[in-house]
């Protein structure tokens, strides 16, 4: 193994200037380099001779560069075309503006060129072709073969780096050990690493290809899972506290509520109290989709607590959020006895001392609040559930510093992103998922409307009858301030607008750059419907319900992602009355086209985060960035699905004892997570 932890600058072909190109692409040492796989692969094993080619089909040629021209064919149409010949006919690559093209090619050059076959008044043509120059004759590397294409920087080319990793397979594959147990790969029908290593860079055939990448798909998804499995034993090797599930508080509370929960939220609340009754500590995730009513299941658990003498903390990532829940737990808790309080970090010190002291004594049983929660001095008596809303804007630290507050308190955490299984499983693989996928009675569904620039007096005459009937609206703009940079609408320039079209309305402004407590008091004004309309930014996003609020409208609605949008779409339709999300936006791009057409199509938020994890990749979905997905190399977590789920349950039965290994094997597999993921897990007792 230790020979692979060489840094790659020693490898033959290599040196210090390519190797800072290397740094470049994350490759650092032998290992990083073997592990660093192709972008793709072409089939180099049937080259045609160029009398052999088919018209139409896509064939590939070796042949010389004879001479090359650019004609200027038209006012807008210039033509590249390079002349190649082998020995048994001539055929013209052509480009279309790209004159460049021309300076690529050298007279004498060998290349390989793949592309369509055409002809053009009685010759060859070959339009944008793939191609490669491989002057210097024969080799074995990239010709009759299937020949790896690798993302590349900036001056490391395909053929150094394809020479490179030969020279590194045939010099140092030998001393890369299998790190997977065989009882593991016999199961899961895996090819050995040297093997799948070997062919997932020159493989044998498409076959080998596919073995090769299933195996190493595997090990990727698989040591994640695995951290995952130890993290999550670890978890449940501790103690939790036991719960009654049905303590007088909880009865009192459960009885009091004023409408009737959603078989959704039934179900999610009898997941809690399962967990509640367990004896280990519960780790749950709920994901529910804006609006399905995951605070009533927060506040049922946290009455369950409280039913069982422990208090509970309830922390939301802003101030208003956290004043939302306050006010709902008014209402809720009004009558059942239990004490709740309110902390944020503009709570004055003498009201501020006066709620610590009652927590630390117990007068209050339920903490709500912002991330003052996480302070220092804030003491509980005896926390005993940690309810965590809206949990993407909370890093993994901050989550840990409210679960220390306690003597291994439950764990509830809240989402309204929600996030596929795959992601999930990528994200939160170590903790317990329930899903509210079904929204309280009665709500109609939002129209969604997609609208364009100059249809603006006919869309202001529909909302100034909806004004009329007394609804309010959001205006949602990407901008603050107008921008010399880009050329968009601004909140504050159309606030403006706003207010003189609908003089006999009220109209605000909300935005980021406008100080909290001035952001509160609007928020407050506009939930009493002192103002009819309110103009923002992307501040609203988050958890906000105002039920009055029944038109959302969105301008240059292509500049948000999928997730976003529906975010913003959801603080819509939290009422009875038909709500409306107006999408404004003039689409240049095919991906924001998409976007507003699955706006239109859906309203559920898990096919909408498939969408937008289809169009962007995991890496924008909202929020998940910050939890840190982790990179994969090799496996697609789209595309590859079928494998994830079998390195998970892979994982997951090897840390129960389910699939069987020695203790050598389980030291291998540790010392590969600790070399992957180093701290990043806290991995401790690790059985
Ligand atoms: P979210 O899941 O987005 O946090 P909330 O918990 O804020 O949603 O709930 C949205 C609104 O729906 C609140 O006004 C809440 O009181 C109401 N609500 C929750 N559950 C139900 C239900 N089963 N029936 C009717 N209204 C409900
Ligand atoms: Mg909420």
């Amino acid at each position: 193994m230790d020979k692979l932890s060489n840094e790659v600058q020693y490898i033959k072909g290599v040196g210090p200037e390519r190797a800072k190109l290397l740094a470049k692409l994350g490759v650092n040492t032998v290992a990083d380099l073997l592990y660093y796989f192709p972008r793709t692969w072409v089939d180099r094993t049937n080259i045609k001779k160029i009398k052999d080619v088919k018209l139409g089909e896509k064939e590939t040629i070796r042949a010389v560069v004879l001479a090359k021209q650019t004609r200027q064919v038209s006012a807008r149409l210039k033509i590249t075309s390079v002349m190649l010949q082998d020995d048994s006919g001539g055929i013209n690559c052509i480009w279309y503006n790209q004159p460049y093209m021309e300076k690529i090619f050298k007279k004498g050059d060998t290349v390989i060129c793949h592309g369509k076959i055409e002809v053009y008044r009685n010759f060859l043509q070959m339009p944008n072709p793939e191609y490669e120059i491989i002057s210097g004759g024969e080799d074995n590397i990239n010709v009759n073969r299937i020949v790896p294409v690798y993302p590349l920087t900036e001056k490391l080319y395909q053929k150094s780096l394809r020479k490179i990793m030969k020279f590194a397979l045939d010099n140092y594959l030998q001393y890369l050990d299998e790190y997977l147990p065989l009882p593991l790969r016999s199961r899961n029908s895996l090819i050995d690493v040297k093997k799948a290593v070997l062919n997932a860079h020159f493989p044998e055939n498409f076959d080998a290809l596919t073995c090769a990448k299933k195996r190493l798909i595997f090990d990727e998804f698989f040591f994640l899972q695995l951290a995952f499995a130890i993290r999550k034993k670890n978890i449940k090797e501790k103690k939790g506290i036991v719960f009654d599930t049905a303590p007088e508080t909880y009865i009192r509370f459960e009885s009091a509520i004023p409408f009737k929960l959603t078989g959704a939220q039934k179900r999610v609340i009898e997941e809690i109290k399962n967990d509640f009754i367990s004896g280990k500590p519960m780790n749950r995730l709920v994901q529910g989709d804006v609006g399905s009513g995951k605070t009533v299941v927060a506040f049922m658990a946290a009455a369950i607590a409280v039913g069982n003498k422990c208090q509970a903390a309830f922390m939301a990532p802003t101030e208003i959020l956290a004043q939302q829940h306050a006010r709902n737990a008014e209402t809720l808790f009004a009558n059942t006895g239990i004490r709740h309080g309110f902390l944020t970090s503009d709570i004055k010190k003498q009201k501020k001392d006066e709620i610590l002291e009652k927590l630390k004594s117990g007068e209050i049983d339920i903490l709500i609040g912002t991330h003052a929660l996480i302070q220092q001095d804030v003491e509980f008596k005896n926390l005993g559930l940690v309810v965590i809303d809206e949990q993407h804007r909370f890093g993994v630290l901050q989550r840990a510093e409210l679960f220390k507050k306690g003597s291994i308190p439950h764990m509830l955490i809240m989402s309204a992103t929600p996030i596929p299984r795959t992601l999930s499983m990528t994200v939160y693989g170590d903790a317990d998922i329930s899903i509210i996928d079904e929204m309280p009675a009665g709500r109609k569904p939002i129209k969604t409307v997609l609208f364009t620039d100059n249809e603006m007096e006919k869309l202001f005459s529909f909302i100034e009858a909806r004004l009329k009937e007394g609804a309010q609206v959001y205006a949602v703009y990407p901008l603050v301030q107008e921008s010399e940079k880009i050329d968009l609408k601004s909140a504050m320039e159309m606030e403006k607008h706003w207010a003189k079209r609908f003089s006999n309305f009220r109209t605000a402004i909300m935005h980021g750059q406008m100080k909290k407590d001035y952001r509160d008091t609007v928020m407050s004004d506009f939930k009493s419907k002192k103002i009819d309309i309110l103009v923002a930014t992307t501040v609203i996003e988050v958890g906000i319900d105002v039920a009055n609020a029944t038109v959302m409208v969105i301008e240059h609605a292509e500049r948000f992602g999928l997730s976003q949008l529906h975010q913003l779409r959801g603080r819509v339709g939290r009422g009875e009355i038909q709500s409306y999300c107006i999408l404004i936006g003039d689409p240049k791009t095919e991906g924001g086209m998409k976007r507003l057409n699955v706006m239109a199509s859906t309203q559920d938020g898990f096919k909408i985060a498939e969408e937008d994890l289809a169009l962007r990749g995991p890496g924008e979905i909202m929020g998940v960035r910050q939890h840190g997905v982790p990179e994969f190399k090799i496996a697609n977590i789209l595309t590859d699905r079928d494998i994830m789920e079998i390195s998970r349950q892979a994982a997951f039965d090897i840390v129960s004892g389910e699939l069987k290994i020695n203790i050598e094997e389980k030291t291998i597999l540790m010392n590969m997570i600790k070399i992957k993921f180093g701290n990043d897990f806290d991995l401790v007792n690790i059985g």
